[in-house]
C-alpha cells in the first residue's frame, strides 16, 4: 500500500498568518558591517519606522490604518536610543527600527501618533503589521538588554543592532534576540467538537483555546500535553502541528497545534480559565458574536485554528 503524501504545510496552503512572512529580507549577509550597516540609515530613500514605548507610529486615514515612515532626519535619528537594521525592501531600501526611547510625551507628533499594535493590528495589511511587529519586537529585545544580564557590564549593540556584546573583556558575553515558545492549541474529540474557555482579563464575551509557555527540558508536544492538562484536566493524544505565528505582544512565537482529548471531563484550573466547554461545530457557526460569546481577534492563531477547523466540517 502506497503511504498517503504528507499534509501540505498550511503555511502554504492558505496565506501566511498575520505578523509571518514579512516583506523585507533580512539581510543577515550585511550585518557583519555594524558601522556600515549604520552608514545605510544616511542614504535618502531610507525607511524608519520609530517605536515609543513599544508602540508604533501610524497615521489613520479613510482606508484604514497606514504604518508612517518619517525620513532620516538627524534630530530624529540623535534623540533614538537604538536603532536595529531590519533589512531590505523589494526597492532595495534599507529599512531601520528606532527606540524613540519612554518619554511623558510622544516625539514626532507631527508625522502621525503612536499605537499598540494590540489594538491596531487588525486594521493593517498584512506587509505593514509584519514590519511592524518585526520592529517592534526587535526594539523591545534591545531594550532590555543594554546590560549584560551575566556580569552587569553594559552591553555594546553589533550586528546591525542584532547582538549585544558585553563590554567587560574578561567576560565577553554577547546576547542575541530572543523570542518566546508558547504552544496553543485546538484540542478536539475527533469529531463535532472543540475545548473553548476564556480567561478572566480578556475581553468581554471572548473565548478561545488554550495556550501556554514551553518550560525549559521539554519537548513541543510534551508542553501541548501538560498546559491541556492544566489548564483544562483533559489528558491529549494525536498532537499535531498547524502553523506558527509572530506574537511580539511582548516577546512570543506561538506554536500552533490541534490535539485529539481522550476523555470527556473537563476540570478548569482555578485561577486561569473561566467558562471553559465543549462547543459543537454547529454551536459556532450559528454564534453571533456578542458580549456572551465572541471568537478571538481576527490577527491571532487562536482565529485561524478555529476557522480552519471549522472549514474541516
Ligand atoms: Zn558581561
Amino acid at each position: 500500500m502506497q503511504p498517503l503524501p504528507p499534509r501540505a504545510v498550511p503555511h502554504h496552503a492558505h496565506p501566511a498568518n498575520p505578523y509571518a512572512a514579512g516583506p523585507l529580507d533580512r539581510a543577515d549577509r550585511l550585518r557583519g558591517d555594524h558601522e556600515g550597516v549604520r552608514a545605510l540609515m544616511t542614504r535618502p530613500d531610507a525607511r524608519f519606522a520609530p517605536i515609543w514605548k513599544q508602540a508604533n507610529l501610524v497615521a489613520y486615514a479613510a482606508e484604514g490604518v497606514t504604518p508612517q515612515y518619517p525620513p532620516g532626519r538627524m534630530q530624529m535619528l540623535e534623540a533614538a536610543a537604538a536603532w536595529v537594521f531590519l533589512g531590505l525592501d523589494a526597492e532595495n531600501r534599507p529599512h531601520f527600527a528606532l527606540d524613540m526611547g519612554q518619554a511623558e510625551e510622544p516625539p514626532l507628533a507631527e508625522e502621525g501618533v503612536f499605537e499598540d499594535l494590540r489594538k491596531i493590528g487588525p486594521l493593517l495589511d498584512h506587509e505593514a503589521g509584519a514590519v511592524l511587529a518585526y520592529a517592534r519586537g526587535m526594539v523591545h529585545w534591545d531594550r532590555r538588554h543594554r546590560f549584560c544580564g551575566v556580569c552587569g557590564a553594559p552591553a555594546a549593540p553589533g550586528k546591525g543592532g542584532h547582538e549585544r556584546r558585553c563590554t567587560n573583556a574578561a567576560c565577553g558575553a554577547v546576547h542575541f534576540p530572543r523570542t518566546d515558545p508558547a504552544v496553543i492549541m485546538l484540542v478536539h474529540d475527533g469529531g463535532e467538537r472543540i475545548v473553548l474557555g476564556r480567561q478572566p482579563v480578556w475581553p468581554k464575551g471572548m473565548h478561545s483555546v488554550l495556550a501556554g509557555f514551553v518550560e525549559p527540558g521539554e519537548s513541543l508536544e510534551d508542553a501541548v500535553a501538560r498546559e491541556v492538562m492544566e489548564e483544562a484536566g483533559l489528558p491529549v493524544a494525536d498532537v499535531r502541528y498547524h502553523s506558527s505565528q509572530p506574537w511580539p505582544f511582548p516577546s512570543s512565537i506561538m506554536l500552533g497545534f490541534t490535539a485529539r482529548a481522550t476523555a470527556e471531563a473537563l476540570i478548569p484550573a482555578d485561577d486561569e480559565i473561566e467558562n471553559l466547554r465543549w462547543m459543537s461545530r454547529a454551536e459556532l457557526l450559528a454564534s453571533p458574536e456578542d458580549e456572551d460569546f465572541r471568537l478571538p481577534r481576527v490577527d491571532s492563531i487562536a482565529r485561524r485554528l478555529i476557522e480552519d477547523w471549522l472549514a474541516q466540517g
